[in-house]
């Protein structure tokens, strides 16, 4: 699958893939083996930058980055024109490339890229509105307006869980902003991130822009140290783990840097005694089934009103029942494989966590072998927390299909407890009270304290219009639509005195 999708893109001899592993490809440190996590098996691997090859990549960049500068803004929007239309072309073979890596389904990976499309539309827009404002100044015969500017070369750390999207995000509205990407991807999915970058650089070069992509492969503690404390990124967005963004920040902090923190969440659903269930559980069961349970929005806690709490259950156990697992290339499979064996230790350890707490499993909770593959796949799970609500395993992000149920009678707490956790990313409420659901989204701040807040609708699967991100340890970064935009440029403040005198501000007098 792998070999066929790279022959469409015409990458079959792409030097960093190799595809017949040298016998001491696992430890050597110059490549990195890429497993399926379909198969537990290698399919191939990368080539992995050293000292002078990373070096050359962000040179590269800064060239580039003060000749793309120049070019205005509605025409670097034609070369993400271009971008946005190749990734529609090879929206399948892509598809399957992640699909391959990573273990997501088909249709998710093929919905990944159109993510990918889709944000591409929005920064062709966007290249004609990065609008700066005026303002009236104090001082006769002055005129005040901002403007943006290009910000430089961006560094972009990217999740494996969405390994073609989240470098989209951040380089589409980038390249509109006449900025240059360099981009680190995880080491579960380096050959998407290969596909997907000389796809666009393709593109980009065939219209005589070189190096507005670039990418750089390593190991975290030589590639990724030495890419955040690297001071010609003057920015380093990065998407991952709490414990990566902790460290990211501090880095990139010391230097003075920015940095756009896109973390960890650990995303509730409140379900009221008045909501339609049926609709409530089809959406949860996406929302927390979806991708194996490895999205950051997955829902990880239903928060469900006493009342109502046995029968919503009931459906969300038969529907969990029935969902075919298996291998996430096959017609009918809606959930895949967890992306590696870590990731199985780290569902086996919270479910023995939860039920040595006193949670009871309603479904799942083990392995799953059925499906005669020998990868890493997990049974989807629901966990009843005890009646006194005590879990404190749920307070933890697991990257993994668990689903921990609690339970309440005063909305108040319901909102409380959705608030307890120390992620902040995304939040779900499901009523037909327009009072209660306005009451989540109060504008004084006292409702759901994450950065995006929905009404009757599961807290994955944003759209890209919006603003993305998460408050508190989830980075408090934004990505995506709305004025996300202005994280990518710099900010300038210009004032312009044509009166031919000298004005001080605040009315100063210097004679
Ligand atoms: P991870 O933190 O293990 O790795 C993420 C990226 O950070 C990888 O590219 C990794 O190589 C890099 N990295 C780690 N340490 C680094 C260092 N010291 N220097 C430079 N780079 C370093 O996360 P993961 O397992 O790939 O992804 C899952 C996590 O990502 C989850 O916590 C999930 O919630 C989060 N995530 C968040 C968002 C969001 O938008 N908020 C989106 C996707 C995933």
């Amino acid at each position: 699958m792998l070999r066929q999708a790279l022959a469409e893109l015409g990458l079959s001899d792409h030097p960093g893939v190799i595809h017949d592993l040298p016998p001491n490809a696992a430890s050597d440190r110059a490549v990195s083996v890429v497993h399926s996590p379909t198969t537990g098996k290698p399919i191939a691997a990368v080539k992995l930058d050293d000292e002078r090859s990373y070096d050359s990549a962000i040179e590269r960049s800064t060239d580039a980055f003060k000749r793309w500068r120049e070019v205005p803004a509605p025409v670097r929007g034609q070369v993400v024109r271009a971008i946005g239309n190749e990734f529609r072309t090879h929206k399948q073979s892509l598809g399957a490339i992640i699909t391959a890596e990573v273990g997501k389904i088909t249709s998710e990976s093929v919905g990944e890229v159109q993510e990918t499309i889709d944000i591409a539309d929005f920064a062709v827009g966007l290249a004609r509105q990065l609008y700066g404002l005026t303002m009236p100044s104090e001082r006769p015969g002055h005129a005040m307006r901002e403007q943006w500017l290009p910000l430089g070369p961006i560094g972009v750390i990217s999740a494996f869980n969405f390994p073609n999207a989240v470098w989209a995000w951040n380089a589409m509205l980038a390249a509109v902003c006449g900025d240059t990407v360099v981009w680190k991807p995880s080491l579960l999915a380096p050959i998407t991130a290969i596909a997907t970058n000389t796809l666009a650089q393709r593109v980009a070069s065939a219209m005589g822009h070189e190096d507005l992509f670039t990418l750089v492969m390593g190991r975290d503690d030589a590639v990724g140290e030495r890419f955040i404390a690297d001071a010609r990124l003057p920015l380093i967005s990065a998407t991952g783990s709490c414990r990566m963004g902790r460290r990211v920040g501090e880095v990139v902090a010391k230097r003075l840097g920015r940095s756009l923190l896109e973390l960890g969440g650990n995303n509730a659903a409140i379900v009221h005694e008045d909501a339609d269930l049926d609709l409530a559980a089809r959406a949860i069961l996406f929302a927390a089934v979806g991708t194996c349970g490895q999205r950051c929005t997955s829902t990880r806690r239903l928060i469900a009103h006493e009342k109502i709490a046995d029968s919503l259950l009931a459906k969300l156990v038969k529907a969990y029942s029935s969902v075919r697992i298996g291998d996430p290339g096959a017609e009918g499979t809606l959930v895949g494989p967890l992306v590696n064996a870590r990731a199985v230790e780290g569902f086996t350890a919270a479910v023995a966590a939860a039920k040595q707490q006193g949670g009871t499993v309603l479904v799942g909770g083990e392995r799953h072998t059925q499906s005669g593959l020998a990868g890493h796949f997990v049974q989807p799970t629901i966990i009843r927390a005890p009646a006194n609500n005590v879990l404190p395993i749920a307070s933890e992000e697991t990257f993994a299909p668990i689903l921990y149920v609690f339970t309440y009678r005063d909305p108040e707490d319901a909102i409380a407890m959705q608030n307890s956790v120390a992620q902040g990313l995304s939040s779900a409420i499901f009523t037909r009270s327009a009072s209660l659901a306005e009451r989540f989204l109060s504008p004084a701040g006292t409702g759901s304290d994450c950065g995006l807040a929905y009404v009757n609708m599961g807290t994955s699967g944003a759209e890209i219009g919006g603003a993305f991100g998460g408050e508190k340890e989830t980075g408090g970064g934004r990505e995506s639509g709305s004025d996300s935009w202005k994280a990518y440029m710099r900010r300038q403040t210009c004032t312009i005195n044509f009166s031919g005198k000298l004005e001080l501000a605040q009315g100063i007098r210097f004679e």
